[in-house]
């Protein structure tokens, strides 16, 4: 991944205010990458990126709402090799209509290998690390044999 990192920020509604909060704390670094999120915490998210800034108006890349597609689309991503990063602050306190989406991007994340915070701990890590600003090579785990796997 390069030293300009995509990344992708999601936040079911109980944990909303929480996400803001860390990008408010990091406005100033999450402003040189680029951002994609699901629909509703795209706007939040856009919003407080460009608050109390002047000149150049971060634009941030919405998908659908999560449970309308959301997660599904961010998970077709990460099997495209677009997301380095994932803050993803889901809640662990509500059953969600979307469960198996999430659940399914989750593992998604695991497969491809995609740096994944679920918690402002974490996050607060991952953002700090001087990798977060450089170029960095990410192994894949090799799955030809499991592509060429025979069939009869
Ligand atoms: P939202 O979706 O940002 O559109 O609220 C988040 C989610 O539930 O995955």
């Amino acid at each position: 991944m390069k030293k300009q990192k995509s990344i992708a920020l999601v936040a079911h509604d109980n944990r909303k205010k929480d996400l803001i909060e860390w990008v408010r704390f990091n406005k100033k670094k999450l402003r040189n990458h680029l951002i994609t999120c699901t629909g509703t915490t795209g706007k939040l998210v856009e919003e407080e990126l460009n608050k109390d800034i002047l000149g150049h108006e971060m634009v941030v890349k919405k998908m659908k709402s999560g449970p309308l597609g959301g997660d599904q689309q961010l998970g077709a991503m990460i099997a495209e090799g677009k997301i380095d990063v994932m803050v993803f602050f889901w809640d662990p306190m509500s059953a969600q209509p979307h469960d198996v989406d999430v659940k399914a991007l989750l593992r998604l994340t695991v497969l491809y290998n995609v740096v994944t915070a679920s918690n402002r701990s974490t996050a607060d890590f991952v953002i700090s690390s001087h990798l977060f600003d450089e170029d960095y090579e990410v192994r894949l785990k090799d799955y030809s044999a499991y592509i060429q796997r025979p069939m009869d």
